[in-house]
């Protein structure tokens, strides 16, 4: 069975900008597919031999905030129980907030591979911005551009050591 990656994270941290860079072709998955529903992206990757499937959480966001809170709950549940490795995106240029914590939260007790993907460190720069997610005590922190195209290497490295 090919390995799964979930991206995860508040809405317009970069998530789906992100997914374009990690994968090929998007594949087309039915409705009638158990799981699968309408605000879920999903596409094959490969890196080094290795292939697996990347699932964007994300889809389309609503502009509700209540809403909001409760989609990345319930897709940060879905991640945890579907993924292989979760990547959590986060907002280099925006900072660390209480959502990020919740998510953070969540994925932390759940033991799953997490990698945390700190985005928009588009200069060597805004290095700098990364140390305030080790608070989410998931591990370091990678930097990365999806927007530059920068750090994704590195990241495609650390994803398929997990699998
Ligand atoms: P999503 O809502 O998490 O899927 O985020 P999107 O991928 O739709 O991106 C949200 C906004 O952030 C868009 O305006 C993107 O152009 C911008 N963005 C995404 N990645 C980067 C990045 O690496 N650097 C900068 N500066 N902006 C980015
Ligand atoms: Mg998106």
């Amino acid at each position: 069975n090919r390995a799964i990656v979930c991206i995860v994270g508040r809405p317009n941290v970069g998530k789906s900008t992100l997914f374009n860079k990690l994968v090929g072709k998007r594949i087309a998955i039915t409705e009638d597919t158990p799981g699968v529903t309408r605000d879920r992206i999903y596409a094959e990757g490969e890196w080094l031999g290795k292939y697996f499937t990347v699932i964007d959480t994300g889809g389309l966001e609503p502009e509700n905030e209540e809403i909001i809170m409760k989609n990345i709950k319930r897709q940060a549940e879905m991640a945890i129980d579907t993924a292989d490795v979760i990547l959590f995106v986060v907002d280099g240029l925006e900072g660390l907030n209480s959502t990020d914590r919740e998510i953070g939260n969540m994925l932390r007790k759940s033991g799953k591979n997490v990698i945390v993907a700190c985005n928009k460190i588009d200069t060597p720069n805004f290095k700098n911005q990364v140390y305030e997610f080790y608070e989410l005590g998931l591990g370091e922190p990678m930097i990365i551009s999806g927007e530059q195209g920068l750090g994704i290497g590195d990241l495609l490295d650390e994803i398929v050591k997990h699998f």
